[in-house]
């Protein structure tokens, strides 16, 4: 009989959100009249905007005539998406990027997962706590890690703390390690990093070898001219760090898949023999043998995200997002409840109040007040005692949950 990957057997079975639903499910069977508002899941909701939907069609109706018929495209995206990212995303903020560093994909999930082909599985590795999920777990997948302990955390596997005390983003380890996540604006917890802090992290790095993995999934959602969107804007990290953009979140494409990954010619690691091979090269040719390229009308629909009118009309997608954001900071912040994020990033991460575990409080807000939101402590041991709720939602909504929270604190 065949072998499995005996590696999935040390995951955990996925808890967090069917422990969730299996919640709500029984609480709706219960009280079929109310009205439940979702702030737990980190999806969008507002539709793509018109720009974008008009390039989609049109790439779609390139496809219906033989002149215009587009096959396969290039694995690593067409060089229409990637100078438009290029010029659009990179160079206002003072970055040159070459062609050949930017490789279009289907979405940064699969990429943060898919970039492990490329290094070694006695490579130490560095994640926060509390942490996207899809860091830890595809580090075990691909065997390199031992058992989890009581706590979930894994063996082999350096967990940084991110705590009220170091405003959630982590300090640089005592130890040395090879890779490093670093995801900013953070999910869950909202936090951002100033440039003399990723400056850190980039020396740190640079000191010991190791390769950042930067997760910029938020990147759009940052208001603070002073804070980073790249990490390409602290010098010296374009020898020292991969980086992870989405059109997901920024630009509403959770259904629609589309993102990139930057990978510097300079970036560079050691092989076998000790002599240092360029990442760059690997990644393409992992991508070239793996991936086929994404769809034509969807990088068309991404083009569009820099077009002067799909900017604009994004742009407000993004406003409407961070009012949301700031009607959740402020209201329960007015009902005396301790608030992070929420401003250069679409989630709030909040104390739960009267010192009430992640899932009393779960069950608070579902029970009283009809709101889902996400325990903290779902997303690792050091965030319990607090609770994530997502700006994504519709307008009336967000404001109605608002409003019921703070009844039922006051
Ligand atoms: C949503 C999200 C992504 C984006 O994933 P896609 O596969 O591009 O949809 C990446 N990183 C984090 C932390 C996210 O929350």
């Amino acid at each position: 009989m065949a072998r499995i990957n005996d590696n999935y057997l040390k995951l955990k079975a996925g808890y967090l959100f069917p422990e969730i639903g299996r919640r709500i499910k029984a609480f709706t069977e219960a009280n079929p009249q109310a009205k439940v508002i979702r702030l737990g899941i980190g999806d969008v909701t507002r539709p793509l905007a018109p720009a974008v939907i008009e390039a989609f069609h049109r790439g779609v109706d390139d496809l219906t005539r033989v002149e215009s018929f587009m096959g396969y495209g290039p694995e690593q995206g067409y060089d229409w998406l990637i100078d438009a990212i290029i010029d659009n995303a990179f160079k206002p903020r003072g970055v040159n990027l070459k062609r050949s560093e930017i490789f279009i994909s289907d979405g940064s999930k699969c990429d943060c997962a898919n970039i492990l082909d490329i290094f070694d599985l006695g490579n130490k590795v560095a994640i926060g706590d509390p942490v996207y999920p899809v860091y830890n777990d595809t580090n075990v997948m691909v065997g390199r890690t031992g058992e989890a302990d009581s706590r979930g955390y894994y063996e082999g596997i350096v967990y940084i703390p991110c705590t009220e005390e170091n405003h959630f983003t982590p300090p640089i380890p005592q130890e040395k390690v090879d890779l490093i996540y670093l995801c900013f604006p953070n999910n869950p917890t909202g936090a951002v990093a100033g440039k003399e802090q990723l400056q850190q992290w980039v020396d740190y790095a640079r000191t010991n070898e190791a390769v950042i993995l930067f997760d910029a999934a938020y990147e759009a959602f940052i208001t603070d001219p002073a804070i980073p969107h790249s990490i390409y804007e602290i010098p010296g990290a374009e020898t020292c760090a991969i980086e992870f953009r989405s059109f997901s979140k920024t630009a509403g494409f959770t259904g629609v898949r589309c993102a990139f990954t930057v990978v510097p010619e300079a970036l560079r690691a050691r092989n076998a023999q000790g002599e240092p091979v360029a990442l760059n090269q690997l990644w393409n040719r992992r991508q070239a043998t793996k991936f086929n390229g994404v769809s034509y009308p969807v990088q068309r629909a991404a083009a569009a995200v820099y077009s002067p009118e799909g900017w604009r009309q994004n742009q407000e997608i993004i406003d409407y997002y961070m009012e949301n954001a700031r009607l959740i900071r402020e209201g329960l912040e007015d009902a005396g409840v301790t608030c992070f994020g929420g401003t250069n990033a679409p989630y709030i991460w909040l104390t739960t109040p009267a010192g009430l575990s992640s899932w009393d409080f779960f069950d608070q807000l579902l029970n009283e007040c009809h709101v889902v939101g996400t325990p903290g402590s779902g997303f690792g041991p050091s965030g319990e005692g607090y609770f994530r709720l997502s700006a994504f939602g519709q307008r009336e909504n967000v404001s109605e949950a608002v409003s019921r929270i703070r009844k039922n604190l006051a």
